[in-house]
């Protein structure tokens, strides 16, 4: 599923952010369901407005596997959404599209990460150049799904990223592990000025 999304037009410097535990917390072991659901983590706000000052496009990619396990619905989802979406403009942070795999934990999608269809949909609509561009998660298949799909991978503490973190092989790490995003946010600022 894509959302909010328009045409590429030319080449975009842009950055891919997981959802759940990495701009808003993640409630580990249940799902984001209701509106009220929806916390942002702390600095996020903050974090998303120097990726926008410094000419970054933010690319939101997020398994919302309960949809398709029948835990919540689309219609949640979309008030979770413009929720978000409402946030993000009071405080200036343009976001150049969302996408969501919808599909449950055991459909076997193409799209759900660690595989790399929602990355492939945005490839469709955004122009980017995917090794010089990042994506920031909190999850191990997180960094897969941009590994596979030949980004640069950074990985983020928030979330499950404490979990997930005793997980990491020297076989199949991100590039740089980090606090929570406020940190990844400067590295990318000093990497890619
Ligand atoms: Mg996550
Ligand atoms: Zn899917």
């Amino acid at each position: 599923m894509q959302s909010l999304s328009v045409k590429r037009t030319k080449t975009e410097k842009v950055v891919f952010v997981d959802r759940d535990g990495v701009i808003n917390e993640d409630l580990i072991g249940d799902y984001v369901k209701r509106r009220e659901d929806f916390k942002f983590l702390p600095g996020v706000l903050g974090a998303l407005k120097q990726l926008v000052q410094s000419g970054f496009q933010i690319v939101i990619i997020s398994n919302q596997a309960g949809i398709g396990d029948g835990e919540y619905t689309k219609e949640a989802l979309k008030e979770i959404t413009d929720h978000m979406l409402d946030e993000f403009k009071k405080n200036g942070i343009h976001i150049r599209g969302i996408y969501y795999c919808l599909h449950g934990k055991n459909a076997n999608c193409n799209c759900r990460k660690p595989k790399t269809g929602l990355l492939e949909q945005a490839a469709k609509d955004i122009q980017f150049n995917p090794s010089q561009t990042y994506l920031i998660g909190d999850k191990i298949s997180d960094f897969q799904a941009g590994k596979n799909f030949g980004l640069k991978t950074l990985f983020v503490l928030t979330g499950h990223g404490k979990l997930d973190q005793a997980k990491i092989t020297p076989q199949e790490k991100p590039e740089q592990i980090f606090p929570s995003l406020k940190e990844a946010v400067e590295y990318l600022k000093e990497r890619t000025s």
